[in-house]
Parts: C-alpha cells; structure tokens; sequence
C-alpha cells in the first residue's frame, strides 16, 4: 500500500466531507449528503452496500431574545429544544435541593452554578444516564415551569470545547430552554423576582438520516471484524477530527481491501448519531443485531484521529491475550502508532457493551487532552488541525492487523 496516494485519498475524501458538505447535523441535508457520498464510494470500490432509514428530527432557530423591561441579556436556543414566546418571574436556581424545595410552577427558572455544570445527559440516551440526571428532568417536568435559562461555564468533558454549552441537548424534553455564559447568568441573578420576556425561536422538524453498512464478502459461519465510525457532527462544527477522519480510514480500508481477503470478513459500519442526543443510528444497530454480537470478533472504531500534533493511539478494550500480542506486533512494526489508554466515549462502547472486544483508533493528543482541550464540537475543528499522514497510517495499521488476525 503506498501511503502516498493513502494521503492524496484521505485529502480528497476529507475536503469533501469537511469543506464542501461541511456540518452533517443529523436529520440535516448535509448528512444524508455525506451518507450519499459514502454510498457512492464504497460502491465504486466494489462493495455491497445496506442503508437503514432513521426517523430522527432536525432542529432549527432564528434566534433568541430575554428582556426584562428595558434590558436585554444574551441567550441562545437550546439545541433541539422547542421554542417558546412566554413571560414569567424569574426564580434562579444553583442545587438540585433547591430545585426540589422551590414552586416552579409558571416561572421562568434560571440555572446556574453548580446545577448547570455539567450537561445533563437526554432522556432517552441508552448508554449513559445517570441517576441525579433522570431525576433533575422529572423534578422539572412534575413541576411545570415555562422555561429554563441555563447559565454555563466551560465543561471540555461533558460539552467539548463549547462555550456556553447547552445543558439540555435533548429532542425529547419538552420544557423550552435557552443558555447563556455563567457572567451573563450572574447579570440575571441581580434581577431575580422580575418578569422576564422569553422567545425562542426554535423548531423541530421530522426527518430521515441513515446508517450505511457495507461488506466485500458474504458474512457465512464465520466470525467478521466490524470497523466503524460515526459520520454526524455536531450543530456549528465542520467535524473534521470528530470524526471526518473516521469516516476516511473507513473509505480508504474500503479501497485497500477491495481485493484483499482475510480470514474473516469484514463489514464497515457509518453510524448515524453518536453526537446527537438519541444515538439513533447507535439504537437501531443493536437492534437489527440482537443475539448476533458473538459472531462479532473485534471492534475496531475510528474516532477522533488524525490530529496534527502528536501520534495516533490504539487503545485496547477487553482485547483476549492473543489478539493483544498482535497488537503489540502492529505498534511495534509501526511507530506512528502507540498504544492508547482506554476511553469509553465513543461507538466502541457500542460493542464492549454487549461483549466484543474493541480497538479505539484516536489521536493521543486528545485521549490525553480530553478534559481541557477547547476544540471538540467547534468551528475550530476543521482542515487545518488534521494531518493527512496520520490518517494514512491508521488504514496501513489496520490492513496489517487485519492480515495478522
Ligand atoms: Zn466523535
């Protein structure tokens, strides 16, 4: 494999993934662009393609206003929350046990401090969920209240480099809320007790997105590898490192092993909605494959490669001993590549969960930088932070492991 014409094809594929299509929200045009263009690709490198249909919802706002008389403070729609036009008294709110102590009926609640530092994870989110999250959304739907204002600080481990960030994100909690920077918030809290004008002026519209699987060979009696990554981004980002680059090795592997064959075959999976807030895609997998996860023998998902700085990380997950000794054959063999720490944010979770073993593929720069970086789910993960020679050698990585397994 010449990992020259790898970088050529990894800066083909990227430009048009980040640069041409751009931000590929789930439910957006952008996305069923990209799953289009993926499609196309995989199929002029010879292999058999399925698409799955996904209901999802895509999410729009013009903006939004808070005034209280003559002032005006600045706030955001929450994404994919419902808009409203109400006006209420403003009750601020800083701990769960004020929360549960206060009549919120009718008001317009301020959240900020600690009860707005870390984001609280969607209703239906079927892989994290904690148990103060669930209760947070259920004191607030049993207590009525018209809207939430949510003032944030900056949270790298639960909102990537966002901020504010959004403290629902969430397209099945119907209270309408808005979020603003926690020094705007503290402007606010001087004014709690006064009627407050809330708009919002978001929509949520029903849509389609896909998921697409593709494989080179019938799947018989034999146990197949399953390489994956995720193709949404998130609202206001081109998503280049998360996950453009994923999206690319699995392209480039599809080329590579058009008329290579292994042991076991291979099925190349783009999941649908690992950043947005139903993990349909993620959902509708495990479904289709219930009682199908033994014939999975590996999982390996591609997630945040690419980074200009530093090497790219394997990180090993629940691997059986033989499979980490050929791991360690295909690090040692190659020097770009490191063995990573395990991280379990990603769609390899997908499969540790109902007991494959994995391999995240990421840069180590940001398994490391995880909690502080300031890039994740923004404009500033773009072109210009990927580093093509490091995406070429994640695809000569894993063709060497495959050829070894
Ligand atoms: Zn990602």
């Amino acid at each position: 494999m010449d990992k020259k014409e790898l970088v050529k094809q990894a800066e083909s594929h990227l430009q048009v993934l980040c640069s041409e299509i751009g931000e590929r929200r789930v439910g957006s045009e952008s996305n069923r662009k990209s799953t289009d263009y993926v499609e196309r690709k995989l199929k002029e490198s010879g292999w058999q393609t399925e698409k799955t249909c996904l209901s999802v919802i895509d999410w729009k706002t013009d903006g939004a206003t808070l005034t209280c008389g003559n002032q005006h403070f600045e706030v955001s729609s929450s994404h994919y929350s419902l808009g409203c036009s109400v006006s209420g008294e403003l009750l601020a709110i800083n701990s769960i046990t004020q929360l549960e102590n206060s009549d919120i009926k009718d008001k317009i609640v301020l959240f900020y401090g600690k009860i707005a530092s870390e984001q609280i994870a969607p209703k239906n989110f079927p892989f994290w969920n904690p148990e103060e999250h669930r209760h947070l959304i259920s004191v607030l739907e049993n207590g009525h209240p018209k809207a939430l204002i949510c003032a944030t600080e900056r949270n790298a481990a639960s909102a990537g480099g966002v901020y504010p960030f959004p403290l629902f994100e969430d397209g099945d909690f119907d209270i309408p809320s808005v979020f603003m920077k926690d020094t705007e918030g503290e402007k606010l809290l001087a004014c709690a007790g006064q009627t407050f004008q809330l708009v919002s002026s978001a929509t949520r519209i029903p849509e389609t997105a896909y998921n697409i699987v593709a494989r080179n060979e019938e799947i018989t009696n034999n146990k197949s590898i399953v390489i994956s990554a995720h193709i949404d981004t998130k609202i206001g980002t081109p998503g280049a490192i998360d996950n453009g680059t994923g999206v690319t090795v699995l392209l480039l592997l599809a080329e590579a092993l058009k008329t290579k064959h292994f042991k076991y075959p291979v099925e190349l999976v783009f999941f649908n909605g690992e950043d947005y807030y139903g993990a349909p895609g993620q959902v509708k997998y495990i479904e289709q494959h219930a009682g199908r996860f033994d014939d999975i023998l590996l999982n390996i998902n591609i997630d945040g490669a690419g980074y200009m700085e530093g090497l790219s990380v394997f990180s090993p997950l629940e691997l059986p001993e033989e499979m980490m000794e050929i791991l360690h054959e295909v690090l040692w063999n190659n020097p770009e590549l490191a063995e990573g720490l395990p991280w379990y944010q990603g769609d390899h979770s997908v499969f540790l969960q109902q007991g494959c073993p994995a391999i995240a593929v990421s840069s180590k720069w940001f398994i490391e930088n995880m909690e502080c970086q300031e890039i994740t789910h923004t404009p500033k993960d773009n072109l210009s932070i990927v580093n093509y020679e490091r995406v070429a050698e994640c695809v000569i990585g894993i063709v060497e492991l495959l050829q070894k397994l």
